[in-house]
């Protein structure tokens, strides 16, 4: 069905908003990267616009925060239909090494629809022309995807209650259970 809607709705040009939910801004320079005049996506029809009320497409990065959920939401809740989202980067397609922390929610799945993920960190601007423009349909794949097997959570953690002191030095208790 995406590929249908792909096909027909996004046929010419593809006008992208950019944002960013909180995200240490590495994935932000490589897609700005993408824009520039050296990779020119506009070849493609890829043009950036400054309001998510002009795009088909959002491109977002960085993790899913809860200071920055409410405006991620209201940005695509503007977009108007039909419309795409690329999770850029490993922190919006998985929380990334953020996952745990006290203010980070994980994916932006968990706040928006996504339609495609390109991981990395940051993801090549190579990468992210190349998933853009696969997922369009405007250049064929080049490989066969790829089903990982997520890791097995939770994974052991650090806690200072677990530091024990034994002959006068500070020992992490459960060092043989990482
Ligand atoms: S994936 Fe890496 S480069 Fe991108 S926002 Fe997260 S930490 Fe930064």
């Amino acid at each position: 069905m995406l590929n249908g809607l792909l096909s027909k709705a996004f046929k010419k040009s593809i006008w992208v908003y950019h944002a960013n939910s909180g995200g240490c801004n590495g994935c932000d320079i490589e897609v700005l990267n993408v824009l520039t005049p050296y990779y020119d996506v506009e070849r493609f029809g890829i043009k950036l616009v400054g309001s998510p009320r002009h795009a088909d497409v959002m491109l977002c990065q960085g993790p899913a925060s809860r200071p920055t959920a409410k405006a991620l939401r209201r940005a695509y809740e503007a977009m108007p239909a039909p419309k795409l989202v690329f999770a850029i980067g490993s922190c919006a397609c998985g929380g990334g090494i953020w996952y745990d922390t006290y203010n980070v929610i994980g994916s932006i799945d968990k706040i928006i629809p996504v339609d495609f993920y390109i991981p990395g960190c940051p993801p090549r601007p190579e990468a992210i022309v190349f998933g853009v423009a696969v997922a369009l349909g405007v250049v064929d794949k080049k490989v066969a995807p790829v089903r990982f097997k997520q890791l097995e959570f939770p994974i052991a953690r650090y806690h200072p209650q677990d530091l024990v002191e034994e002959d006068g030095m500070l020992v992490y208790s459960k060092m043989d259970h990482i």
